[in-house]
């Protein structure tokens, strides 16, 4: 069984990471002279806290975990691409994921020139836990799992996700981004049992706080040393951190909005199944359809010509004639039934 110091690229294992002036005092201070900041307080002259101690106190209250194993990037765009960095070396190693699933995978792959094993799905979009293990070399270094999966929208069972962790043996990252809109519950009480699980929840989605653009990584205290190491220096500016210490306090907020999101979802399915060129409406445990149609590109810019755009996936592996329509608020949900139910009349 390998630790996270053998899966680490060389360069990285002894990598001495950039000191800040933050960095190197964090006791009271009444005079700040050391980052050669402005001393005009307006109120942003001053560097943010690097490691956003307060805010990462105040997220593990709600999610239950040790401040230690978590890791706040800009977006779960940067821990991916940071656990690239981290473990895979460019050229020569790989990365298994499923297909179809969130392009940013890939994405942060070919940037860091690592190549991506993809594994289908079965028909009815459950994982291939065979196939995920057989594709694995002795130069894999990360799976990549989502669930609830985007684009598909439902989640994987528990005891595969299981067999994946107990049989894999590199970091597997299991991205919960929707995990807020699903029944099944989420990884984080077991973190401690598997040392090499990375799980990315974000706050762009149930949280509402796509603008401003905080992801977070709960992994073992190794893997979270490593990616506060390589990432930039201040990578959480002092405006998000503000603002998502702000919106944590209302916890009741936050729910009452997934709850009218799936109220609404049900309202979405109920109107679309009644529509002739909707072929099927798979089920989902997120805050979006995946839906198979005949003409997908013509209903596509037909809710274009109207303003109203959803997502085109009919040219994603298994998603032929697929639409990907995100839950709105009850009054945009209501524009795109009206346009739909003019469409081909
Ligand atoms: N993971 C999944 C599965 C997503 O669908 C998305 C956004 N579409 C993200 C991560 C990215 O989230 P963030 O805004 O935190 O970068």
């Amino acid at each position: 069984m390998k630790n996270i110091n053998d899966l680490l690229r060389d360069c990285i294992r002894g990598l001495k990471p950039y000191s800040s002036a933050r960095d190197e005092y964090t006791g009271e201070v009444g005079v700040f002279l050391d980052a050669n900041e402005n001393p005009f307080n307006n109120p942003y002259n001053r560097y943010p806290d690097p490691y956003q101690r307060k805010l990462k106190e105040k997220i593990v209250a709600i999610k239950g975990a040790k401040a230690s194993q978590l890791f706040l990037g800009n977006g779960s765009d940067e821990p991916i691409d940071l656990l690239f960095r981290a473990f895979c070396e460019p050229g020569v190693e790989n990365v298994v994921s499923i297909n179809p699933t969130y392009g940013m995978y890939q994405v942060a792959a070919d940037i860091n020139n690592i190549d991506v094993r993809k594994v289908l799905l079965t028909d009815d979009f459950e994982l291939d836990v065979p196939a995920l293990l057989n594709a694995c070399d002795d130069k894999t270094k990360m799976l990549f799992i989502c669930s609830p999966n985007n684009p598909t929208g439902n989640s994987f069972k528990k005891e595969d996700i299981e067999t994946i962790l107990s049989n894999f043996d590199g970091i597997v990252v299991l991205d919960e981004a929707y995990i807020d809109f699903a029944p099944e519950k989420s990884f984080l009480p077991v973190l401690e049992q598997y040392p090499k699980l990375v799980i990315l929840q974000t706050f762009s989605k149930a949280w509402g706080m796509a603008g401003i653009r905080l992801g977070m990584a709960f992994a073992s205290e190794e893997i979270i040393r490593v990616l506060s190491k390589i990432k930039y220096p201040y990578n959480i500016n002092i405006l998000t951190q503000q603002k998502a210490s702000e919106l944590l306090d209302h916890v009741a907020g936050k729910d009452a909005w997934v709850k009218e999101i799936l109220a609404e979802r049900v309202k979405v399915i109920d109107g679309l199944s009644q529509l002739s060129f909707v072929h099927k409406i798979y089920p989902s445990d997120a805050n979006y359809l995946l839906v198979k149609t005949d003409q997908p590109k013509a209903i596509y810019n037909y809710l274009v010509d109207k303003q109203i755009i959803v997502r085109d996936r009919s040219s994603v592996a298994l998603c032929e004639g697929c639409l990907r329509i995100t839950i709105g608020s009850p009054d945009e949900n209501n524009q795109l039934m009206d346009a739909l139910a003019q469409y081909n009349k």
